[in-house]
């Protein structure tokens, strides 16, 4: 872990990684990509030391009250977070101001910080993403081995539905010939029908690879998954895009069970609704009037 002083937090559209690396250790990572130009090894964590004085002098200089984003590039809620605690003060300050949130994770580590999350979404509106990409528990510890289960994601799902804290979920990537099944898309859609997430994320079944994070994956193929890596090579070979087989028919599978069960599927439907800023306090005095 290192630190490091950055010259802004927010991006234009109000996203924001506290932490940048990450020891989640997922075998497909894309953030792990040369294109982003890290300076430092993946899991030395740079750790952004003014980001929350930065944090809190832009929301006090915003005119209108928005979402701010998190966990595109990093997951919030990485081990150090347990004892550096930024993302918590974060979402303190945006708390404090009065901002909405959109959280992305894999652990279960955001639990520690429910009270937050409430506040926000009392006032505001706070949503939950969640990544799910393997049923299968076994499967799961190879793929995202250092972060909480798919099993124990799914519990995060039901603390958040019980709490009306809407959800969303990453329904990838999917990794052919490994999780590109029927029986494991219908798993995840039952944990997702059962912690009644708002949306479900699927651009497609499949994955990316460019350079830094394709070396990592085939690293780990060739340890966990023998002769998958030449199977990888021969069908897509220096492809960016990574599509099952089964895309078509896992597709039509996944619109068909989210339509039965009023879940969103549309993309831009689900982007507009995790961007879109909504004060709690405003709507019940319209709705008075
Ligand atoms: S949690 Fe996200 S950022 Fe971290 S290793 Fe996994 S995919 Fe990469």
């Amino acid at each position: 872990m290192h630190y490091k002083e950055v010259k802004g937090i927010l991006s234009p559209r109000n996203g924001m990684n506290i932490y940048r690396g990450c020891t989640h250790g997922c075998i497909y990572c894309d953030s792990r990509s040369r294109c982003y130009n890290m300076s430092h090894d993946f899991e030395d964590i740079e750790v952004k030391s003014n980001a929350l004085i930065l944090l809190e002098e832009a929301l006090k200089r915003k005119r209108k009250k928005c979402m701010i984003g998190t966990g595109a590039m990093s997951d919030p809620y990485i081990h150090l977070e347990e004892q550096l605690m930024h993302t918590r003060k974060a979402l303190e300050i945006i708390d404090k101001y009065g901002f909405g949130l959109s959280i992305q994770t894999k652990s279960n580590r955001i639990l520690r910080d429910l009270d937050l999350l409430k506040s926000i979404n009392e006032k505001a509106k706070c949503v939950v993403q969640m990544t799910l990409t393997t049923y299968d528990e076994g499967t799961c510890k190879i793929i995202e081995p250092n972060v909480s289960s798919t099993k124990e994601r799914f519990e995060v799902l039901k603390v958040m539905r019980d709490n009306k804290i809407p959800t969303v979920v990453w329904l990838d990537p999917i990794l052919p010939f490994i999780n590109d099944t029927e029986e494991n898309l219908r798993g995840i859609l039952d944990y997702c029908i059962e912690a009644k997430v708002y949306g479900i994320l699927c651009f497609n079944m499949g994955l990316t690879l460019r350079a830094g994070n394709r070396e990592y994956f085939y690293a780990k193929l060739d340890k966990h998954f023998p002769g998958l890596k030449e199977k990888y090579h021969k069908k897509y070979g220096y492809s960016y895009e990574i599509i099952s087989d089964n895309n078509k028919a896992l597709m039509d599978i996944f619109k068909y069970t989210c339509k039965e069960n009023g879940i969103v599927f549309n993309v831009n439907e689900i982007f507009k609704y995790m961007h879109t800023f909504e004060a709690k306090e405003k709507v019940e005095q319209l709705s008075f009037f």
